[in-house]
């Protein structure tokens, strides 16, 4: 081999090593006593007088070249091992942040719309005493309402409210009428997990207590209420129904979205979906609490019903999964 192709060769092993021991077999295998290099500079007497000074000049400066590298890798390999792991090239991580709950948009969503019709919003205890959860809301003891297996009770006694009306009877117990208000939160009952039910929900209610209200009031507001929420075409019906704390009582149905009325799956071949209970404030509530010369009109709304109907979702367990891929589709951050 002759000595320029041996300095290739040699420095291209330099480079290529990743350890002190390569390095080391590097040196002793031509720099060492019996190294190729070495043999070289041995032999150099034995080459012909015209070529001796130039072949000795390059080999002496190999090897000098050699030694440097050897030297410097050393060096290298010696830092590197002391530096802690890191790959400065690598992209950075962003860092995981959470975003809404699709119910907890929505909630908020529906929460602006009442806010704008002059609505305040009103919270309260998740566990409640039977007192408000049934009896201030004329549901007598013997009524089916309260039925043990109808939501979870405490030992002590207390419950877990079944709906957010007993904000309303301690909203009343500490304002007193005029007053329109909203009440957003969990609910509890005692269902096993299926496509359409589930032991918790989001509620929403309203009440709005003046003098003279009307059932033409109540229409106004819910269907002013569907039209923010699905659309300003979408069609309201109301049919009367029964809750124990209104008298008259009515549900608010919408024509369904998807088919427009025609029949589909999502509403069952009804062409129309049950949407808001609702009913004028029954008057047993408002003379109970003094409030004798007032009316006024409640409602309340599944929050997750709702979503199911605006979103086209057939399975309310969807909401409790908590699968990453369902959310982000309603988290408008795009996380
Ligand atoms: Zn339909």
């Amino acid at each position: 081999m002759d000595l320029e192709s041996l300095g290739e060769e040699v420095k291209l092993n330099i480079r290529k090593a990743s350890s002190i021991d390569e390095i080391e077999s590097i040196r002793i295998k031509y720099l060492g006593k019996k190294g190729e290099l070495t043999k070289i500079l041995h032999s150099i007497g034995d080459i012909p007088a015209k070529e001796r000074p130039r072949a000795g000049k390059l080999a002496n400066k190999l090897k000098n070249e050699f030694s440097e590298l050897i030297k410097e890798k050393k060096e290298e390999i010696t830092k590197q091992k002391s530096l802690p792991w890191m790959d400065l090239s690598l992209p950075g991580r962003k860092p995981t942040m959470g975003g809404l709950h699709p119910l907890s948009i929505l909630s908020q969503e529906i929460q602006d719309i009442f806010i704008q019709m002059g609505f305040s919003i009103v919270t309260g205890p998740e566990i409640e005493t039977e007192y408000y959860n049934f009896t201030a809301l004329n549901t007598p003891e013997d009524h089916p309402a309260r039925d043990m297996h109808d939501t979870f009770y405490l030992k002590d006694g207390r419950l877990l409210r079944t709906h957010t009306s007993p904000v309303q009877i301690r909203t009343l117990e500490k304002h007193s009428p005029p007053l329109r208000i909203i009440s957003p939160g969990r609910c509890y009952r005692v269902d096993t997990f299926d496509p359409i039910h589930s032991p918790t929900f989001t509620q929403i209610e309203g009440l709005w207590i003046d003098k003279d209200i009307s059932m033409a009031d109540l229409f106004g507001t819910l269907d002013l209420f569907a039209k923010k929420i699905f659309g300003k075409d979408v069609k309201t019906e109301f049919f009367p129904s029964y809750f124990p704390f209104t008298e008259p009582s009515a549900e608010m149905w919408i024509e369904c979205p998807f088919c427009k009325g025609k029949g589909c799956s999502v509403c069952k071949k009804r062409g129309k979906i049950e949407t808001v209970g609702a009913g004028m404030v029954h008057p047993n509530i408002l003379k109970s609490l003094g409030y004798g010369e007032f009316n006024g009109f409640a409602f309340g709304m599944g929050v997750d019903r709702i979503a199911m109907t605006k979103y086209d979702i057939d399975d309310i367990r969807l909401f409790f999964q908590n699968e990453l891929q369902f959310l982000r589709q309603f988290d408008d951050s795009k996380l």
